[in-house]
Protein backbone atom coordinates (compact mmCIF):
# COMPACT_ATOMS: atom_id res chain seq x y z
CA UNK A 1 0.00 0.00 0.00
CA UNK A 2 1.25 3.03 -1.03
CA UNK A 3 1.16 6.29 0.66
CA UNK A 4 2.18 10.56 -0.53
CA UNK A 5 2.05 14.12 0.56
CA UNK A 6 -0.13 16.81 -0.96
CA UNK A 7 2.69 17.90 -3.17
CA UNK A 8 3.78 14.51 -3.88
CA UNK A 9 7.79 14.53 -3.53
CA UNK A 10 7.26 12.22 -0.46
CA UNK A 11 6.02 8.69 -0.80
CA UNK A 12 5.81 5.65 0.94
CA UNK A 13 4.88 1.96 1.27
CA UNK A 14 3.56 -0.16 3.85
CA UNK A 15 4.35 -4.29 2.49
CA UNK A 16 1.68 -5.38 5.48
CA UNK A 17 -1.49 -4.37 6.97
CA UNK A 18 -1.83 -2.10 9.84
CA UNK A 19 -2.62 -3.51 13.42
CA UNK A 20 -4.97 -0.78 14.00
CA UNK A 21 -7.05 2.12 12.46
CA UNK A 22 -8.60 4.24 15.37
CA UNK A 23 -10.22 7.86 15.35
CA UNK A 24 -8.25 9.82 18.01
CA UNK A 25 -10.25 13.02 19.67
CA UNK A 26 -7.16 14.02 21.94
CA UNK A 27 -6.38 17.68 22.10
CA UNK A 28 -2.91 17.20 20.58
CA UNK A 29 -4.29 15.66 17.53
CA UNK A 30 -6.75 18.46 17.18
CA UNK A 31 -4.14 20.90 16.98
CA UNK A 32 -2.01 19.21 14.58
CA UNK A 33 -4.89 18.08 12.30
CA UNK A 34 -6.46 21.64 12.78
CA UNK A 35 -9.92 19.03 12.88
CA UNK A 36 -11.98 17.01 15.05
CA UNK A 37 -10.00 14.41 15.49
CA UNK A 38 -6.62 12.36 13.91
CA UNK A 39 -7.72 9.05 11.66
CA UNK A 40 -4.10 7.03 12.04
CA UNK A 41 -3.60 3.15 11.73
CA UNK A 42 -0.43 1.66 14.12
CA UNK A 43 1.80 -0.46 11.87
CA UNK A 44 4.64 -2.42 12.51
CA UNK A 45 8.00 -0.14 11.40
CA UNK A 46 9.55 -3.16 9.71
CA UNK A 47 6.82 -3.18 7.12
CA UNK A 48 7.48 0.91 6.62
CA UNK A 49 9.41 2.37 4.22
CA UNK A 50 10.14 5.56 2.52
CA UNK A 51 10.30 5.50 -1.34
CA UNK A 52 10.89 9.24 -1.92
CA UNK A 53 11.94 12.72 -0.45
CA UNK A 54 12.58 11.02 3.25
CA UNK A 55 14.83 14.38 3.41
CA UNK A 56 11.63 16.65 3.65
CA UNK A 57 10.25 14.62 6.03
CA UNK A 58 10.33 16.74 9.15
CA UNK A 59 9.42 15.63 12.88
CA UNK A 60 8.30 17.58 16.27
CA UNK A 61 8.44 15.69 19.55
CA UNK A 62 6.04 17.14 21.89
CA UNK A 63 8.48 17.32 25.00
CA UNK A 64 5.97 15.68 27.73
CA UNK A 65 4.71 13.08 25.56
CA UNK A 66 5.26 9.60 26.19
CA UNK A 67 4.67 8.34 22.65
CA UNK A 68 3.34 11.34 20.45
CA UNK A 69 4.88 12.83 17.97
CA UNK A 70 4.06 14.32 14.72
CA UNK A 71 5.67 14.21 11.04
CA UNK A 72 4.86 16.55 7.83
CA UNK A 73 6.18 17.12 4.71
CA UNK A 74 8.82 20.43 4.73
CA UNK A 75 7.51 21.66 1.70
CA UNK A 76 3.90 21.42 1.42
CA UNK A 77 2.89 20.88 5.18
CA UNK A 78 0.39 17.38 5.00
CA UNK A 79 0.92 15.31 7.82
CA UNK A 80 3.07 12.03 7.22
CA UNK A 81 3.51 8.97 9.01
CA UNK A 82 6.23 9.38 12.51
CA UNK A 83 7.92 6.57 14.50
CA UNK A 84 6.06 6.47 17.95
CA UNK A 85 8.52 7.25 21.19
CA UNK A 86 9.87 4.52 21.75
CA UNK A 87 10.09 2.78 18.38
CA UNK A 88 7.17 -0.04 18.71
CA UNK A 89 4.49 1.21 16.14
CA UNK A 90 4.71 4.00 12.94
CA UNK A 91 1.43 6.13 13.50
CA UNK A 92 0.33 6.49 9.93
CA UNK A 93 -2.42 9.17 9.04
CA UNK A 94 -5.19 7.61 7.14
CA UNK A 95 -5.21 10.81 4.45
CA UNK A 96 -2.26 10.11 3.00
CA UNK A 97 -2.40 6.42 1.88
CA UNK A 98 -3.68 7.15 -1.65
CA UNK A 99 -5.42 3.67 -1.38
CA UNK A 100 -7.78 2.03 0.73
CA UNK A 101 -5.33 0.45 3.64
CA UNK A 102 -7.51 -2.62 4.00
CA UNK A 103 -9.14 -2.24 7.76
CA UNK A 104 -11.30 0.40 8.96
CA UNK A 105 -11.63 2.61 12.24
CA UNK A 106 -12.14 0.20 15.29
CA UNK A 107 -12.41 2.78 18.26
CA UNK A 108 -12.54 6.37 19.48
CA UNK A 109 -9.75 7.72 22.01
CA UNK A 110 -10.02 10.53 24.09
CA UNK A 111 -13.55 10.80 23.33
CA UNK A 112 -13.55 12.79 26.59
CA UNK A 113 -11.45 15.25 25.44
CA UNK A 114 -13.68 15.81 22.04
CA UNK A 115 -13.95 19.36 20.17
CA UNK A 116 -16.97 21.02 21.73
CA UNK A 117 -18.03 21.62 18.12
CA UNK A 118 -17.77 18.31 17.29
CA UNK A 119 -21.11 16.79 15.48
CA UNK A 120 -21.83 13.67 14.05
CA UNK A 121 -20.95 13.53 9.61
CA UNK A 122 -23.50 11.62 9.13
CA UNK A 123 -26.31 13.75 11.33
CA UNK A 124 -25.34 16.78 9.14
CA UNK A 125 -26.35 17.27 5.50
CA UNK A 126 -24.51 15.82 2.59
CA UNK A 127 -24.04 16.56 -0.86
CA UNK A 128 -21.62 14.60 -3.43
CA UNK A 129 -19.61 17.78 -3.70
CA UNK A 130 -20.05 21.46 -2.66
CA UNK A 131 -23.72 22.53 -2.50
CA UNK A 132 -25.72 24.20 -5.32
CA UNK A 133 -25.22 28.46 -4.49
CA UNK A 134 -28.28 29.97 -3.56
CA UNK A 135 -28.39 33.52 -5.74
ZN1 LIG B 1 4.64 17.52 0.32
ZN1 LIG C 1 -4.49 12.05 19.84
Amino acid sequence: MKGSCLCGKVRFSLDQKAKLFQYCHCSRCQKITGSAFAANLYADPASFKWLEGEELVGRYEVPDAKYFATGFCKNCGSSLPWLAKGGRSVVIPAGSFDEDPGLRPKQNTFWADKACWYEEPASLPCYKALPERKS
